[in-house]
């Protein structure tokens, strides 16, 4: 294999890689959106959660409540039919101090049951709101969530295909070649091989010396850029190598 032919198999493999990394990068977004989603829903529908149970406890409030006024009523009604029994003068007023007490302890508790009441209608108008607000957030992020797994179910099938191709590519080129391929390419964001122009790198963008690039115009060894590492090769030997094919 001459060292063209080896140049023309790495640009070929890193093409595909090149690919790979870019569907990569598009689907490494997704998994952490659809996260972002869930997450944002699960606070949304804990919110409503909260408030539904708040609606419930001041419901049972109330209820304790009406049962204490209830209970507070019958003993004024007793002790008011007790008063008219009563003969001492001193007995009559105490009793009745009490009565008037307790007659003014029970609209603190029609003041707490009327609050309550309150609360509940206030309650249930931001759950109806919630409730609306999620629903409508739920089919928006429904739609996105089934979109972004589309979107997955294609990068997957495409990153597969290219998998497939890839190993075809990789079976072109030498251990020794793709070795130091695969090295330079992790070192160097995924760019490995490189052509020169104009006595240039063009991974680095620096001047070569003269001479070493007459030994890429040449072709007959591989050379890596002294700057960068990269592969260098020079892209009208291979497309003449293509011709010839
Ligand atoms: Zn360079």
């Amino acid at each position: 294999m001459s060292a063209n032919e080896t140049l023309k198999a790495l640009v070929d493999l890193q093409k595909i890689d090149v690919q790979i990394l870019e569907l990569e990068k598009d689907r490494e977004q997704i998994p952490s959106r659809l996260k972002e989603i869930e997450g944002i829903l699960d606070e949304r529908r804990g919110s409503l959660a909260e408030e539904q149970n708040a609606l419930a406890e001041t419901e049972m409030s109330r209820r304790v409540l009406e049962g204490d006024l209830k209970a507070e009523k019958e003993k004024i009604r007793k002790w008011e039919s007790r008063l008219n029994e009563i003969k001492s003068n001193r007995d009559y007023q105490a009793l009745s101090r009490e009565t008037e007490a307790a007659r003014k302890a029970n609209l603190g508790i029609e003041d707490e049951i009327l609050k309550r009441m309150q609360d509940m209608e206030d309650l249930k108008i931001s759950i109806g709101q919630k409730e609306e607000d999620l629903a409508e957030l739920e089919s928006k992020l429904n739609e996105e969530r089934q979109e972004l797994e589309g979107k997955l179910r294609v990068l997957d099938e495409g990153i597969e295909g290219y998998r497939n191709s890839r190993d075809d590519a990789r079976s072109k080129v030498d251990d020794r070649w793709f070795s130091q391929y695969d090295m330079i390419r992790k070192r160097r964001d995924g760019v490995a091989v490189v052509a020169v122009v104009d006595e240039h790198c063009m991974g680095c963008h620096i001047g070569i010396p003269p001479q070493l690039y007459n030994i890429v115009l040449r072709g007959d060894e591989i050379q890596t850029c002294p700057f960068c590492h990269r592969i260098l090769f020079y892209q009208q030997a291979l497309d003449e190598l293509d011709s010839e094919n």
